[in-house]
């Protein structure tokens, strides 16, 4: 999906961008862009629920989810999507990246696109597929990971792919 991508950075145009998409500017809507402005990082939209639940409980998910949709079409979000295909939001993105999940210790870590060009040009070659790097999640053992178990064995996979969208 081509994203419009605003010359993003500040978030004081947000409300009249908001306005000519159709959605009100309310209080609530208001708090969101509070909490996502001081949001860094990768976030799941059930933490920013959870966030703007802790400065209001009476806040409507749905209203959140869709004020989530319509800043990732202006270009101040971007989602992926973990190995277990949640997605995950990145507030103000600045440059494009994959993702790296191990599979033992769960953490992650970003993949710059010139890391993952190799497999991108041969898909290009083979299939004249292009790849969405963003959407690029790859599952494995860190090296962390590797080191301390001892025990070559090959460890369950506790990822269950569950892609909601794309
Ligand atoms: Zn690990
Ligand atoms: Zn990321
Ligand atoms: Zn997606």
């Amino acid at each position: 999906m081509a994203v419009s991508r605003q010359p993003a950075g500040s978030w004081s145009e947000v409300r009249d961008l908001l306005r000519s998409r159709g959605l009100r500017w309310t209080p609530q809507r208001r708090m969101i862009l509070d909490v996502l402005a001081a949001t860094q990082g990768h976030v799941t939209s059930s933490e920013i629920v959870e966030r703007c639940r802790e400065r209001d409980p009476g806040t409507t998910p749905s209203t959140v989810y869709r004020t989530l949709d319509v800043l990732e079409e202006l270009g101040y979000l971007k989602h992926s999507h973990g190995a277990d295909g949640r997605e995950e939001f990145h507030v103000l993105p600045e440059t494009e990246h994959g993702h790296l999940t191990c599979e033992r210790c769960g953490r992650s870590w970003e993949m710059e696109p010139q890391e993952a060009s190799d497999l991108v040009r041969a898909l290009e070659r083979s299939r004249g597929f292009s790849v969405d790097v963003s959407h690029l999640t790859i599952a494995g053992q860190c090296t962390e990971c590797i080191t301390r178990s001892s025990a070559p064995s090959r460890p369950r996979c506790r990822l269950s792919f569950r892609v909601k969208r794309t």
